[in-house]
Order: structure tokens, then C-alpha cells, then sequence
């Protein structure tokens, strides 16, 4: 868990374009700009998940599988993955440089019925 943590805060914006490209990056802060993320909450296994409060509701994962960046959202994007585990990624820095506290989430939250 710990890894993770730190693999997340340790994330530049060329890992992120290099991961979702450039257009998905450059969405995905517009977004993350808007204020639309809620809730982020820790997973048990080092991901982070977070709802989006934009032109509808969504819930957003985003672990490492295997080493790999792995996001679902249930936008259920074509590509790979979406704007919105970019804006959660950036909020999760955000929180962690503002040493703001991220709360575990419940076992039972919605959000993991979703996804
Ligand atoms: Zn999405």
C-alpha cells in the first residue's frame, strides 16, 4: 500500500501523457480544475477512488496492477482510460502536498458496486 502511495505522488505530467495522451491529460486538469472531484478515499490495495461531480455522476478507480497504472470509471471510456482518473490522480497530489488526509474507504461504498 505504501508503494502505491508513493508511486501516485511520485507521478509527473509525462508519466500521465505517456499513460492517457496528451488530449486526455489536458481534459482530465480542466476537470480536476472545475473542482469536480468528491470524496477521494484510499482503497485497501493503494488506489485511489474518487466520485465525479461533473455533467453527471461517476465513481473513478485508479490502482497499479502489476506495476502498471490501471484506472475504471464508469463513463466506461473507449480508450484505455478517461479525464476523470486524471483529475482524481491530481487531486490525490494535491491532497498529499497539502499533507490533507485521505480517508480509507468503506468497505461496503457504493462507488466499488459501480466500477
Ligand atoms: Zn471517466
Amino acid at each position: 500500500m505504501i508503494s502505491s502511495y508513493h508511486r501516485f505522488s511520485e507521478l509527473t505530467w509525462v508519466d500521465l501523457t505517456l499513460w492517457a495522451g496528451k488530449k486526455i491529460v489536458s481534459d482530465g486538469r480542466e476537470c480536476f480544475q472545475r473542482k469536480e472531484v468528491r470524496e477521494l478515499s484510499l482503497t485497501k490495495t493503494g488506489g485511489i477512488l474518487a466520485w465525479i461531480d461533473a455533467e453527471e455522476l461517476f465513481a473513478t478507480r485508479v490502482e497499479y496492477e502489476e506495476g502498471e497504472l490501471y484506472s475504471e470509471c464508469t463513463c466506461h471510456p473507449i480508450e484505455n482510460t478517461c479525464i476523470h482518473s486524471i483529475a482524481v490522480i491530481i487531486e490525490f497530489i494535491v491532497h498529499l502536498k497539502k499533507k490533507i488526509d485521505i480517508p480509507p474507504a468503506k468497505s461496503n461504498d457504493r462507488r466499488f458496486f459501480l466500477l
